[in-house]
């Protein structure tokens, strides 16, 4: 034991790389809750010893810090942070507080879902959006405008009318939904990227991304908690997220005003049983005593308003045993280590598997076979290891080694540098294969009916289809003999094996699950060679050249179609008659579309962006997301952003939407 001091001195240094972590890096290394055991922890011991407490001490700041990659901008008003409990007995002295200081003025509280997000502060003038920031150190924050302009819950003009104010500063939440998050975190997982450990920080990372092409694409959305004007006059919290409301702002709807500490004590019980429920992650409740008189007249202490308290829920985290580890192999031949746990209940259901991500993340929580394990339900959805008991480690347990052969097909597998992920390098391995085929037949790519994971399990262990162009070769009485399949089933599926090879190229293209050729990836190609043939004769530069495509992707269809099985598959398949050529483009007097680049920016009226894009693609244009010299037009529809600026700057010519109708008539 040391002393009162070295320990102080150890807690903040713990703290601060905890900090820099969580709120730099976005990769936290520890849980919220054995965070704010320290944090507790600490204040326990300034409280007892204030001599010793320092202005720098993690306990007397608001823990982020802005980057170095955004402009900073200095709050007009700090942004705090919230005073925090988990037990009842300290929201009673909440309360408690709040009476003495109010000196018997009657009072209530608005009762707030605390979602597990990143605070973000919007300036608007004149009814228009000019500035968003991060909370960072709570002083000075990093400018994230252009970011924050992609998100489609932030309204670029707010709407106007009596009472409502032009000038003023919003604060709220930025937040994933659970679904987009495990949706993005597959991806992440089958193109062997690191993946995130949850939505707020997921959240957190892409706002701090420099392309906003990208933050665009993740899904981001926002709930906002404050209003800050002199517009017109501010009575409670409650109007102010009516007011929030009226001007077109998204306010979370489980808010309720409660008269009494008890009815808040209810709020926080029902949503500590409910959160699992929400579409989001919520990490507690925040209580908010709502005139805006006696919030002036409670104030402030070092880092948050007195005013307010969060009550955070319990850390949905149990303990249980490793049992083993094994590897679950993807379409593409990717290996996930998943974690064999001794059934325990959490979070509301129980887990008996967890993901363990990749080798790295197995190294960094040096976590072994035989070891007690913290298991917590990430995100609500997705159970993961969260830390090892190190107490419970039994002697001599050796430390994990990652395999070095494909448990499916016994060959070896490989990790690529710069990559977190191993691979089977087995191209028959029947987890590739049986993942291929399922990758082929969905419904986003040739959309056969009938033929789910079940039958193609059948299909692949009866050895009737080894690869997707085997599934044009099967016989109704081979499909007719299988398990519980009927001639009507075999007669349905082969009719919907025949109606694929009416899809168009791009979705074959899409379906041949070449590594890092998504939809859209598929679609560019499609449009820019007419057939297969033409695809497989270009070369890294060629593909390149395309607006869309970086070197890793044309690095990997390259090698796709230097492989010989995929030789001997494309050749089957245009056997097949599956479509390997662009549709003839109707390109007959619309030369004003054919081979020109397009940009879409804002919202139209007529039709949907989708629907556009298509319609240029369909007339032999092109779309691309972003505005570079190569663009011929950029579209302005309604509240169109950064892009008409670059198109200004670049001397890009502009459609308006009567425009471009016109011209793809
Ligand atoms: P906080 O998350 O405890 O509470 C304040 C924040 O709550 C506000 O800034 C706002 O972003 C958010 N909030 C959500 N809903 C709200 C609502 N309806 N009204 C008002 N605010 C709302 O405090 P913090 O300062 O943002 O972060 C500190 C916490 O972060 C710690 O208590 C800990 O749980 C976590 N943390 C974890 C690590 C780690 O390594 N795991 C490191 C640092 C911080």
């Amino acid at each position: 034991m040391g002393t009162v001091q070295q320990n102080i001195e150890k807690l903040r240094a713990a703290l601060r790389d905890h900090d820099y972590k969580y709120y730099v890096l976005s990769q936290p290394s520890i849980s919220d809750f054995e965070y704010d055991r320290q944090m507790a922890e600490l204040l326990r011991l300034e409280k007892e010893h204030p001599e010793l407490i320092t202005p720098d001490s993690p306990s007397q700041r608001v823990g982020g810090q802005p980057t170095k990659e955004f402009p900073s901008v200095t709050h007009e008003v700090p942004m705090l942070s919230l005073s925090n409990t988990y037990s009842e007995q300290e929201l009673l002295d909440f309360d408690k507080r709040v009476r003495e200081i109010l000196g018997g003025q009657p009072y209530r509280f608005v009762a707030e879902l605390k979602i597990d997000g990143v605070a973000i502060s919007l300036i608007y003038r004149n009814g228009i959006f000019v500035q968003g920031a991060t909370r960072g150190d709570g002083t000075e924050g990093d400018e994230i405008t252009g970011n924050l302009k992609t998100i489609r819950s932030i309204p670029l003009r707010t709407e106007s009318g009596k009472g409502l104010p032009k000038n003023f500063e919003v604060r709220g939440e930025i937040y994933m939904n659970k679904k987009d998050f495990a949706a993005m975190n597959k991806k992440q997982e089958e193109l062997g990227e690191k993946t995130f450990i949850n939505a707020r920080n997921t959240a957190s990372g892409t706002l701090k991304l420099q392309d906003p092409k990208i933050v665009a694409q993740r899904r981001l959305n926002m709930f906002t908690y404050f209003l800050r004007t002199n517009d017109v006059p501010l009575k409670s919290h409650h109007d102010n997220l009516q007011l929030l409301k009226k001007l077109g702002f998204v306010v979370n709807e489980h808010a309720k005003v409660c008269n009494t500490i008890a009815e808040v004590k209810q709020f926080c019980d029902l949503w500590n049983t409910k959160r699992a429920s929400l579409p989001y992650d919520i990490d507690g409740i925040v209580i908010k005593v709502d005139a805006i008189p006696h919030q002036e007249e409670l104030g402030s202490v070092a880092k948050s308003p007195r005013w307010a308290i969060a009550f955070k829920f319990p850390a949905q985290q149990m303990e249980t045993v490793l049992n083993g580890i094994t590897l679950q192999v993807g379409r593409v031949g990717t290996i996930t280590p998943v974690a064999e746990l001794e059934p325990v209940f959490v979070g509301g259901s129980t887990v008996s598997r967890a993901t363990l991500h990749n080798e790295d993340f197995i190294k960094e929580l040096d976590v072994r076979i035989g070891d007690s394990v913290f298991v917590e339900k990430g995100g609500d959805v997705i159970p993961k290891v969260a830390a090892v008991n190190l107490k419970k480690r039994k002697k001599n347990s050796p430390q994990y080694k990652f395999p070095s052969k494909c448990p499916e097909c016994g060959s070896k597998i490989f990790r690529p540098v710069d990559e977190a992920a191993y691979y089977c390098e087995n191209f028959e391995c029947p987890a590739q294969v049986r993942g291929r085929i399922e990758h082929f037949v969905q419904r986003r790519a040739m959309n056969i009916e009938g033929l789910g994971e079940a039958i193609i399990d059948l299909l692949v262990t009866e050895n009737l289809i080894h690869n997707i162009a085997d599934i044009y070769s099967l016989k109704k009485n081979q499909i007719a003999a299988l398990n519980r399949m009927g001639e009507k089933s075999a007669q349905n599926l082969l009719d919907g094996i025949e109606a694929s090879k009416e899809l168009p190229f791009n979705r074959v293209l899409f379906g041949l699950g070449v590594r890092f050729v998504g939809e859209g990836v598929a679609k560019l190609l499609a449009v820019n060679f007419s057939s297969i043939s033409d695809l497989k004769n270009a070369s890294e530069e060629t593909l390149e050249h395309i607006d869309g495509i970086g070197p890793r992707i044309a690095e990997s269809i390259v090698r796709f179609f230097k492989d010989k099985h995929s030789q001997k598959l494309v050749e089957r398949l245009a056997k097949a008659g599956i479509q390997l050529k662009s549709e003839k483009k109707k390109i007959v007097g619309n030369s004003q579309v054919t081979g020109k680049t397009f940009v879409l920016t804002g919202g139209m009226e007529t039709m949907s962006r989708d629907e556009a894009k298509e319609k240029i693609e369909s007339l032999g244009g092109k779309s691309a997301s972003s505005v570079s010299k190569k663009t011929d037009y950029v579209i302005v529809g309604s509240d169109a952003g950064s892009k008409l600026q670059k198109a200004i700057e670049l001397g890009v010519k502009t459609l308006n939407e009567k425009e471009f109708l016109d011209l793809i008539k």
